[in-house]
């Protein structure tokens, strides 16, 4: 599963239609703020002249046979515009930076580019086209720190394993979660929550994937099945005439945070086991970070998986013990 020549084609479309949707929108209140303070124009104006000139007389590397001012003298001149234009928007009650472009992504200018590289916002919408994950941006935006409710979890609930009630365990599960948000991606940290279904890891692996794509960071949210089959997927197309690899399993080892969900879902064989051990480790030796969620416990893991993947999970990954009542029946009872 490569990028085909119209889904990149469809990418750059979307970041044309996003620098012209910016340029209207600097139209738009260029025009507006000429109409409401004529000033403005005399110093756009002036502004341009001075630009014009100043390219030129770089271009020429001297001074211009009529131009009286040097190439210094008139960078200190555009700048001396900009700063006038920025203090009569504010004196007029507009902000400051009313006219600067409003990008989605400062970081390339929505080009998708910083010099020859491809920008993270664009690894991120190859993700986001390979693996239609359209519906995760949808979640996320319930799904949340924001939205995070330590109500739903009983001090009462006491789990017999740890003796931590329900809601001393979230409290402590919350509080990794944030530091690792917080280190992200210096720390290399990586995650293993462990609990039955309904207690709350895949909300809070939503939770930290959407504060890191806020950031700007790659995230690749899948099941254990999914991930299983982008591998195999993989190891087709290896043993192909094509021997590279694809876009996609380029991704599950490189992106900068990986979420598994409900490892232990998918049956398990000889290749789930060696392949899970080579993604984990192939992560870890890139530094990046990886988050598993799943219904087993560790020496559950040690069961499923051998001692290679317990080993490396049990020393490098952070635990989280999840308990208590199904989240999702209490949510629907208090509800009602
Ligand atoms: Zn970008």
């Amino acid at each position: 599963m490569a990028l085909s020549n119209s889904q990149y084609a469809k990418i750059m479309r979307d970041y044309e239609e996003r620098q012209n949707a910016t340029r209207l929108l600097h139209d738009e209140r260029l025009n507006e703020i000429i109409l409401k303070i004529p000033e403005y124009k005399i110093l756009e104006d002036e502004a341009i002249e001075a630009s014009m000139k100043y390219a030129r007389s770089a271009l020429l590397n001297s001074k211009e046979e009529n131009s009286v001012d040097s190439p210094e003298e008139l960078r200190a001149k555009i700048d001396l515009i900009a700063k006038q234009k920025t203090l009569l928007l504010e004196k007029n009650g507009y902000p400051g930076d009313y006219l600067k472009p409003v990008y989605t992504c400062p970081d390339c200018r929505d080009t998708g580019y910083i010099g020859n590289e491809k920008c993270h916002c664009f690894k991120q919408a190859i993700v986001d086209l390979l693996y239609s994950q359209s519906n995760i941006k949808e979640v996320l935006k319930q799904e949340n720190f924001k939205n995070f409710s330590m109500d739903l979890f009983s001090k009462d609930d006491i789990d017999p394993v740890s003796n931590f009630s329900s809601y001393e365990l979230m409290s402590e599960a919350l509080r990794k979660a944030k530091e690792f948000v917080r280190k992200f991606p210096h720390s290399h940290e990586n995650l293993f929550f462990s609990g039955k279904a309904g207690l709350g890891k895949t909300f809070l692996s939503h939770c930290i994937a959407d504060e890191l794509l806020k950031r700007g960071f790659t995230v690749l949210y899948l099941s254990a099945p999914e991930l299983f089959d982008i591998l195999r997927n993989e190891m087709i197309s290896k043993k192909g005439d094509d021997q590279h690899s694809t876009e996609l399993g380029r991704y599950v080892i490189t992106c900068d945070l990986l979420i598994i969900d409900d490892l232990g879902s998918e049956p398990t064989t000889e290749f789930t086991v060696s392949e899970l051990n080579t993604c984990i480790n192939e992560r870890l030796l890139g530094g990046h970070s990886t988050i598993i969620s799943s219904n087993l416990d560790p020496s559950q893991i040690r069961d499923y998986y051998g001692e290679r993947n317990f080993s490396r999970i049990a020393g490098l990954y952070t635990f989280c013990r999840f308990y208590g009542t199904d989240i999702r029946l209490l949510k629907k009872y208090t509800a009602v």
